[in-house]
């Protein structure tokens, strides 16, 4: 029986297509678990592995999808039964192996955490693996100190994926939250999903200037890096916490230690790909408790898999609102 999957080819020349394509379950990839895919998403990451790949993708052809949330549909692994409902995020799945963006995945159990209660798979892929590291970083800040009295929390690339997020998961618990954001027309948007104070991305993008400015944040859930990260770090209050997520606006860190050294400032680092699997399954517990529904309703974008390609060029030039949720079926 064949089904539909998004398949990235590349030609005699290098040139990478996507196109939705008929193929097998023997096609698949080897694994214990095959899931009968019902969503997926799109993230950053996915964005480089439907285009050229970003050095991310080796083989060709290839499915990339780096998230997915179904059923089982077969299980060689004790832990899986048919009919489960489980998630799928990180592990490099949909980048050097085939990924959610078919009807049908062939996986390795170890890589699946079981959906937690109150989620659906649907609600699992509107959250993604954007929504899941925003999830890691709010519970890292809170773990170095973070309360909801200590001050606004800043949130950078806020009206992206992690952001967006983000945005809504600490403001449900109580914080202050600032969105920074180079889009104004997404004010609106942020507001809704509970942050007080809008800063504008040039206000806070050029390089440090001086090491330490006014002690203004509490936390920092820090999606952009590049000099927006280094002008944050001299920002931040006493023994407050960034958690450093992504590199939306540069992979370099333009900064002084002095916000260490002075203020003993903590960067934390957030990696969601390799995160064990006992904080997987606490982050989704605590993403069911803590991001509000209605909040996650109001990020949605629906799509298809005919819609990846587009949407893949649209997220690397920082072009999505919120996150992508694509209905594989
Ligand atoms: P999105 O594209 O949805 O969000 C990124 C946001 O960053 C944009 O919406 C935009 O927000 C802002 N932005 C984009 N370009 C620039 C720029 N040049 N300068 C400043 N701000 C910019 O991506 P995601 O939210 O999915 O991912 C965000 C980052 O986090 C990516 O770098 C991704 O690779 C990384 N990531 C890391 C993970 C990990 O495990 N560490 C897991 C998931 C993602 P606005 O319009 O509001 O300014």
């Amino acid at each position: 029986m064949s089904f539909n999957a998004l398949v990235v080819r590349k030609d005699d020349e290098g040139k990478t297509s996507a196109q939705v394509e008929q193929i097998e379950l023997e096609d698949l990839p080897a694994g214990e678990v095959v899931v009968a895919v019902e969503y997926s998403t799109v993230n950053y990451k996915d964005g480089l592995c439907l285009g050229p790949g970003g050095g991310l993708v080796r083989d060709y052809p290839h499915v990339p999808g780096i998230d997915l949330a179904g059923t089982v549909e077969s299980s060689d692994d004790a832990r899986y039964s048919p009919g489960d409902k489980v998630v799928l995020t990180g592990w490099r799945v949909g980048e050097n192996r085939w990924g959610g963006y078919a009807q049908k995945a062939r996986v390795k159990a170890d890589h699946l955490v079981p959906l937690p209660d109150g989620l659906s798979t649907r609600d699992a892929m509107a959250v993604g693996t954007a929504g899941f590291t925003a999830m890691l970083a709010v519970m890292a800040l809170e773990d170095h100190g973070l309360k909801p009295d200590t001050g606004p929390v800043l949130v950078t690339g806020a009206a992206g994926g992690v952001g967006s997020v983000a945005t809504a998961i600490l403001a449900a618990r109580g914080y202050e939250v600032a969105g920074v954001t180079g889009r104004p027309e997404t004010a609106d948007y942020l507001r809704s999903l509970g942050a007080t104070q809008i800063v504008a991305r040039e206000e806070i993008n050029e390089t440090v200037k001086r090491p330490l400015e006014a002690e203004t944040w509490a936390g920092c859930v820090d999606a952009v890096g590049g000099a927006m990260l280094g002008r944050v770090l001299g920002q931040m209050k006493y023994g407050a916490s960034v958690a450093a997520v992504g590199l939306a606006g540069g992979a370099g860190l333009p900064a002084t230690v002095v916000p260490f050294l002075l203020r003993g400032v903590n960067l934390l680092g957030i990696d969601s790909v390799m995160q064990p699997y006992d904080n997987r399954v606490r982050a989704w517990q605590r993403v069911a408790s803590d991001l509000p529904m209605d909040k996650l309703a109001q990020m949605i974008q629906p799509a298809g898999l005919g819609d990846l390609p587009k949407l893949g060029a649209n997220i690397l030039k920082g072009q999505v609102k919120g996150r992508v949720l694509v209905d594989v079926n």
